[in-house]
C-alpha cells in the first residue's frame, strides 16, 4: 500500500484474494493511511514554496532569469567539459520542477532546470558535472558514480544538500532522468 503524489492511495494484492479481505486491510491501516497522506500534503506544500522563490509568469522574469543561468551555468559546463573531455552539442533551459537536468545521450544535449538558480552555485556545478557524466555512462552504474568520484568528490554531499533544500529528503533519486 502507498500514497501517490494526488493523495490517492494505491494498494496492491494478490490475484484472487477476496475484495472483502482487501477491505479489512484498509480499514485496520486508516490511522497509517491519515498519517501518510498528511504527510504527503505537506512535502508537496514545502516543495510548492521553494520553486516559487523563483517566479518565472511574465517574459521579463523569464528572459531575467535565463539571462543569470547561462552566465551560472555557460562557464561550468565549459571548465568540466574540457577536464572530462566531453563536447554536449546544445545547452537548454526549462522550467523543470521534478528534475535538475535531463541528458539526451542520442543528440548529445543538456537540459537544466530553471530552478538550478535556487541551489548554492557548488550543488549546481554538482548536476553540471552529473550531467556531463552521462555523455560518458548513460546509466547510474557503479562506472558512473567512479566517473563522480574522479571529477566531482564531493558528489554525495552535493547530492544530500540538494535534496536538503529543496525538501526532497524523502526521494532517493529526483536529480535527473534521461531522454
Ligand atoms: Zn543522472
Amino acid at each position: 500500500m502507498r500514497i501517490v503524489k494526488n493523495g490517492d492511495v494505491h494498494v496492491s494484492a494478490p490475484i484472487g484474494m477476496p475484495k472483502s479481505e482487501v477491505e479489512r486491510f484498509i480499514e485496520e491501516h486508516r490511522e497509517w493511511i491519515a498519517e501518510a497522506r498528511k504527510k504527503t500534503s505537506e512535502r508537496q506544500k514545502r516543495r510548492e514554496e521553494f520553486y516559487s522563490q523563483l517566479p518565472l509568469r511574465t517574459r521579463e522574469q523569464a528572459d531575467d532569469a535565463l539571462r543569470r543561468l547561462k552566465a551560472l551555468i555557460e562557464p561550468l559546463v565549459e571548465k568540466h567539459a574540457k577536464i572530462m573531455h566531453v563536447s554536449p552539442t546544445a545547452i537548454h533551459y526549462r522550467a523543470m520542477i521534478s528534475r535538475w537536468g535531463v541528458c539526451n545521450i542520442k543528440d548529445k544535449s543538456i537540459c537544466f532546470s530553471a530552478y538550478l538558480l535556487l541551489l548554492p552555485e557548488w550543488c549546481v556545478e554538482h548536476v553540471v558535472v552529473h550531467e556531463l557524466c552521462h555523455l560518458l555512462e548513460p546509466s547510474h552504474n557503479a562506472r558512473f558514480h567512479t566517473l563522480m568520484d574522479k571529477f566531482f568528490p564531493r558528489w554525495h554531499e552535493a547530492r544530500a544538500e540538494t535534496h536538503r533544500i529543496c525538501r526532497m529528503e524523502d526521494d532517493d533519486e529526483g536529480l535527473d532522468e534521461l531522454e
